[in-house]
């Protein structure tokens, strides 16, 4: 027997929950890429913390020194785990979507967007009202190269921007973000990755990948809710107008007889007015790091499950997985599928009240993609079951997932649908 390599703990390890069979089971939560559970360690360093936050930048008192000081080794801690560049500024933020919108509204004025159509949609629809062109959609990774090189062949001279997913939410496929970032370079165009779903599974560094912006969310890299970042080149950033008016972001103000003259700051601090969410930049500030030192023990961890997650849906009658990609290239572990003659919504709704299993149903946020996979997969509907591993993920959990699924397939569904509940019931 191979002993799986120990990782760093998470804060949901003994969580349980009731079944609606009676008594109580360990929570196996298969839905690590909506969000992923807390580090044990993130959860102690904000304990540890939350008495001493204050207002930072702002005030005298030792509280708000530490607090100062704590927000802006976050920043650092965030700006090395994505092998930020001495010219990058790290703008934090609430998440992903947050920091997608922000550079969204500070790319120069007619640049042109190109994105895959395979983009979540924090990072499909913030584009609206600028010249976008569509990478029609590639079935390999050499394909998508070719495929982006020909679109930015299309785009009119002037400021260019590819933005990309560096793990597909749905499928979990790695997208080959160093060549596309070669074709970008050589068109002339910036590029920005979305690693919400590539970070807490691989390396992101903006140096090695040579990317230009980097987004990401802490409650996807086992930190609690409400802190991301926008990581990447300063020009542009510090050129736009600030994402938000007010404290922080104003370095001066004064009446003049004409209005007021405002002076704004030109560093990460231009976008992040208001009162900044210290704990959270804390928490994530600590993830990054734990994440990144865990890195080699994590991919073990990860790979042994996926390897058992494959060969166990492999066995399940009428079990279609979506792809985007037809090469066998890298896969985080989020694997989304169909199952013929099951809805999504009942074989979630089962999977939790019989089982104490945890999984997403739905279209993801990325319904485009996920309606075409579907189909590709020769399966019906825009809607499908996602299964997600992390660090929260044992062996057992993987294994209760594939029994599970074979009873359901075995013996059909014994639910209804409540309409006037609104959900799946026995
Ligand atoms: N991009 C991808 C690939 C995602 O999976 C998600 C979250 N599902 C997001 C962006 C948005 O992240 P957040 O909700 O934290 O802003």
């Amino acid at each position: 027997t191979v002993i799986p390599p120990a990782v760093p703990g998470t804060a949901g390890d003994d969580l349980r929950v009731p079944l609606v069979t009676g008594g109580e089971i360990g929570y196996a939560n298969l839905d690590h890429a909506a969000s992923a559970p807390c580090l044990s360690a993130v959860r102690r360093a904000v304990d540890e913390f939350l008495p001493w936050y204050a207002s930072v930048h702002r005030g005298a008192g030792f509280a708000s020194q530490v607090s100062t000081k704590v927000y802006e080794r976050a920043r650092r801690a965030v700006g090395a785990f994505v092998g930020a560049r001495s010219s990058d500024t790290v703008i934090l933020t609430r998440n992903t979507t947050d920091a997608l919108n922000l550079l969204a509204r500070a790319v120069p004025k007619g640049t042109a967007v190109v994105l895959f159509d395979t983009e979540h949609h924090a990072a499909l629809l913030p584009w609206r009202g600028r010249h976008v062109y569509r990478v029609p959609a590639p079935r390999t990774r050499h394909e998508a190269v070719r495929a982006l090189a020909e679109t930015l062949g299309r785009c009119p001279e002037g400021p260019r921007l590819v933005v990309v997913t560096g793990a597909s939410n749905v499928t979990g496929e790695v997208l080959p973000i160093a060549e596309l970032a070669r074709v970008a370079h050589a068109a002339g165009a910036r590029i920005a990755v979305d690693a919400a779903q590539l970070a807490p599974h691989r390396a992101v560094s903006l140096r090695e990948l040579d990317a230009d912006y980097v987004a990401l969310s802490g409650h996807k890299l086992y930190a609690p809710f409400g802190a991301g970042a926008l990581v990447g080149r300063a020009d542009w950033l510090r050129a736009a107008e600030p994402y938000l008016s007010g404290g922080g972001a104003s370095k001066l103000v004064a009446r003049h007889d004409d209005g007021l003259g405002v002076v704004w700051n030109t560093g990460p601090e231009r976008h992040e007015a208001g009162s900044p969410n210290t704990v959270g930049a804390h928490a994530l500030g600590v993830a990054c790091t734990e994440v990144a030192s865990g890195r080699e023990r994590i991919e073990a961890h990860e790979a042994d499950l996926l390897a058992r997650l494959d060969r166990g849906l492999a066995s399940v009658p009428g079990l279609r997985v979506l792809r985007l990609f037809d090469d066998d290239g890298d896969r985080v572990g989020t694997v989304s599928f169909v199952i013929d003659g099951l809805s999504p919504g009942l074989l979630a709704a089962v999977l939790s009240a019989e089982y104490g299993i945890g999984v997403r149903d739905g279209a993801f946020c990325a319904h485009i993609a996920t309606r075409r996979l579907i189909t590709a997969a020769g399966g019906e509907g825009g809607q499908a079951v996602r299964v997600s591993i992390g660090l929260g993920t044992t062996r057992e959990h993987v294994g209760r997932l594939v029994t599970a699924l074979r009873e359901i397939t075995g013996r059909g569904p014994r639910w209804t649908y409540a309409e006037n509940e609104g959900r799946w019931a026995p």
